[in-house]
């Protein structure tokens, strides 16, 4: 029987602790952390994930700014925007949500976020002392989906040093961070891709499998060690039937279940653990303004 490893009470534990921090801050400082919820037109999927992490933040007592723009908004008037954000004493961080329309630059819009207010962990600069600080260090804004696999991890009763640790995907904002964050733990790290050569048998031999690929279910228990320990990224909508559709993960669920030690379900895996690392950020990036 493999251990389910429970993304909602671990991201709640999490939330329990900024909640006393954001406590302490209120009464040393007399203020809270501020996050900037930016979000550009109607995609159904974005609305559903603002209204998460807006809800969140709340509850741990995170003050949130939502704007709301108008799916005709363009880069410039977008950028305007993060500048006044950047430049206003309330924000701590900001968070634009994406797919942006496919009018504006992505990157250019992330890159124009201060640093010290990402509260993706998305920004050169960030993703640059992930990669050079010789820890996972507290101070550190961590892009908060692989922050939160980790999260996991850790909650397990296990050693990661010197672990065989497969990643599949090479995306900026999972692949790439989680296997500096799983190298930092001293894991011997192998990133998978759609280029690889026998992914199958490389993904055989980890112990821990990270799968951040997109595609419903495609990993199954021929792809698995006896035992390995599997965090499934993947947030994949499928159809049912006419009217209905379910969410899966990137792993076959049913299939590997038996034969791993630890498996994150989807949903209820690492979906609320990004959240809670973004409110993490946030904190963090608050702690950071008052401190330094
Ligand atoms: P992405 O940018 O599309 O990257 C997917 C990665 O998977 C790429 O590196 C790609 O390789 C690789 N890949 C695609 N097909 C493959 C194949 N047949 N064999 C091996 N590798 C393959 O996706 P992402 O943004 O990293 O997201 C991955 C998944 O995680 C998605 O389902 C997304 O919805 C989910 N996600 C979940 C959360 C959460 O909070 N739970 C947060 C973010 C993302 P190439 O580089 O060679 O193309």
């Amino acid at each position: 029987m493999s251990h389910i490893l429970d993304g909602k009470k671990v991201a709640q534990k999490l939330k329990d602790r900024l909640k006393i921090d954001i406590e302490n801050i209120k009464s040393k400082f007399d203020c809270v952390p501020g996050l900037a919820v930016v979000q550009v037109g109607n995609v159904a999927a974005s609305s559903v994930y603002v209204k998460a992490k807006t809800k969140a933040a709340k509850e741990v007592g995170i003050n949130v700014y939502d704007h709301h723009l108008e799916a005709t908004t363009n880069q410039d008037e977008l950028i305007n925007l993060i500048n006044q954000l950047n430049n206003s004493e309330d924000v701590d961080g900001i968070l634009v949500q994406l797919p942006l329309p496919k009018t504006i630059n992505e990157e250019v819009v992330l890159n124009s976020i201060l640093p010290e207010k990402d509260a993706d962990g998305f920004h050169p600069l960030n993703i640059g002392k992930l990669s050079i600080s010789p820890n996972n260090d507290e101070n550190l804004m961590i892009p908060c989906t692989p922050y939160g696999c980790l999260l996991l991890l850790k909650e397990l009763d296990i050693k990661l040093v010197g672990k065989n640790a497969v990643v599949i995907g090479r995306s900026n904002i999972v692949g790439k961070p989680m296997a500096q964050l799983l190298l930092k733990e001293s894991c011997t790290v192998t990133t998978v891709h759609s280029k690889t050569v026998d992914i199958k048998s490389i993904c055989k031999k980890a112990d821990i499998l990270i799968a951040a690929i997109g595609k419903p279910e495609f990993v199954n228990k021929d792809w698995v060690k006896e035992g390995a320990i599997i965090i499934d990224v993947g947030i994949n909508r499928v159809k049912i039937n006419e009217d209905k559709s379910k969410l899966v993960g990137d792993v076959l669920f049913s299939d590997v279940e038996q034969k791993v030690s630890a498996i994150s379900p989807v949903p209820g895996g690492v979906g609320p653990m990004t959240i809670a690392c973004l409110l993490r950020n946030t904190t963090i990036s608050c702690k950071n303004r008052l401190i330094n």
